[in-house]
């Protein structure tokens, strides 16, 4: 099954794809990771996001649409895959639906993590104390939370009338929350 897990920045969605990569065998697809790995190994890629992922800005289309075709490409035998942090624009969104036209099966399900965005800056206040990425600090979170409610949430409807979208509670406890996308995946 090809599956979204939509929300905004920490609202969960990189740990819950990891899980689901553990329970079912899915391939998590994370553009911030392939970004994020892009700048550890210093290639040109990384060096031209730098300052743009720092600044909470989203990167251009044609760089996260290329990165999802090249893994689409690599990953054929997939059983299914986990779009995290990904489509986050219209553009992007098209781009998805043509690449899985020709690569074999649609996008089934489309979870959103049901968040109270004002908790969010506690929860990454705290990630950014641990982990320190530079794009936690509270300026540039404020940015990727503008930038989700402009840009990403405005997806949902393009989903909602394909009836695809299943909403979980994100503030619950991450096993919580893990069984409720599970069965939001299973249920007809
Ligand atoms: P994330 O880990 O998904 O929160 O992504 C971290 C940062 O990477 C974002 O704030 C953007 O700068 C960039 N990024 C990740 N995915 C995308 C995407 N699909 N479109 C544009 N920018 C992205």
């Amino acid at each position: 099954m090809n599956l979204i897990l939509f929300g905004p920045p920490a609202a969960g969605k990189g740990t819950q794809a990891k899980r689901l990569t553990a329970e079912r065998g899915y391939v998590q697809l994370s553009t911030g990771d392939m970004l994020r790995a892009a700048r550890k190994s210093g290639s040109e890629l990384g060096n031209k996001v730098a300052a743009i992922m720092d600044s909470g800005s989203l990167v251009s289309d044609d760089i996260v649409i290329a990165l999802i075709e090249d893994a689409l490409a690599q990953n054929k035998s997939a059983s299914g895959f986990i779009f995290d942090g990904f489509p986050r624009t219209v553009a992007q969104a098209e781009a998805l639906d043509a690449m899985l036209a020709r690569h074999g099966k649609p996008i089934e399900r489309v979870v959103l993590l049901e968040v109270d965005a004002g908790k969010l800056l506690d929860r990454v206040a705290k990630r950014f104390a641990e982990e320190g990425r530079a794009d936690d600090n509270p300026v540039s979170f404020k940015v990727r939370l503008d930038k989700y409610f402009a840009e990403t949430a405005p997806l949902l409807p393009y989903y909602e009338k394909q009836g695809k979208v299943r909403g979980v509670d994100g503030m619950a406890n991450i096993e919580d929350v893990a069984k409720s996308i599970s069965a939001a995946l299973d249920a007809r």
